[in-house]
């Protein structure tokens, strides 16, 4: 470990999505290797590195309801496919020398480890990357909700939600030119709805437990690092 970072131990929240790259399902190996290379930067730095991915490039819970599937099955499917997600993460992770784990919350003996806080923790504290998938392991919450649950748990020093986006707007920024970037907000502007960050349990939660959170852009290199050794980057959100 070395002074140059302010966080010690963050938990980055990865979106399903993100792992798609140009396609509209899937998963991308290209871009899942950029990813494991900024990553990479910050155990570089002893910066020690949770990770929640989202399931949303594969099943989504909701998606599968409204074409007429129950939902806690859906909701089921959604959690095993942040698990498919993470499982190729680590391969990218492996592959660039990075030492990583994956937990799920439902127990998948042979394939990934149960979760465990204190082994998760013993692993980040040796340096080892930690993906914490299958969500919290109960339908009806989201992987915003499992990144800001376990980061919470882990003691992490800040949730980062990669997006696509600089940060958070006070408009979507891709249909509107003039939309604002906003370099702070409070967790209670978060929870009004219209800026959709994440959903009302996940920003209820680290309001509660006064975890701040950054959004930040994941597609610009270099954009986590910087703000992992206190650069301003994206959107905090904090009390
Ligand atoms: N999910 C769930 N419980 C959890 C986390 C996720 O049931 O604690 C399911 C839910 O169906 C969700 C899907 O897994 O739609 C994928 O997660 P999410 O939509 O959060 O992924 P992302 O949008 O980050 O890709």
């Amino acid at each position: 470990r070395t002074d140059k970072s302010k966080y010690k131990r963050i938990l980055l929240k990865l979106s399903g999505e993100a792992l798609m790259g140009e396609h509209d399902f899937g998963i991308d190996p290209k871009v899942l290797d950029r990813m494991a290379l900024e990553i990479g930067q910050l155990v570089g730095i002893g910066v020690q590195v949770g990770i929640v991915i989202g399931g949303g490039n594969l099943f989504r819970g909701a998606a599968l309801n409204e074409a007429g599937m129950d939902r806690v099955t859906g909701d089921h499917m959604g959690m095993l496919a942040t698990v498919m997600n993470a499982l190729a993460m680590r391969d990218a992770l492996e592959r660039s020398n990075i030492r990583s784990r994956v937990m799920s919350a439902i127990p998948m003996s042979g394939v990934v480890e149960h979760y465990d806080r204190r082994t998760a923790i013993r692993y980040l504290t040796s340096g080892d990357v930690v993906l914490f998938s299958a969500g919290t392991g109960n339908p009806f919450f989201t992987t915003d909700s499992a990144a800001c649950l376990r980061g919470i748990e882990i003691d992490a020093d800040v949730v980062v939600k990669a997006t696509k986006v600089d940060g958070v707007y006070d408009k979507d920024p891709v249909k509107h030119a003039d939309a604002i970037k906003y370099d702070q907000l409070s967790y209670d502007d978060a929870l009004d709805q219209k800026l959709g960050i994440m959903d009302l349990t996940a920003i209820c939660l680290v309001r509660d437990h006064d975890m701040p959170v950054r959004v930040f852009n994941m597609n610009k290199p270099g954009a986590l690092l910087n703000l992992v050794v206190g650069g301003e980057e994206g959107t905090l959100i904090d009390r």
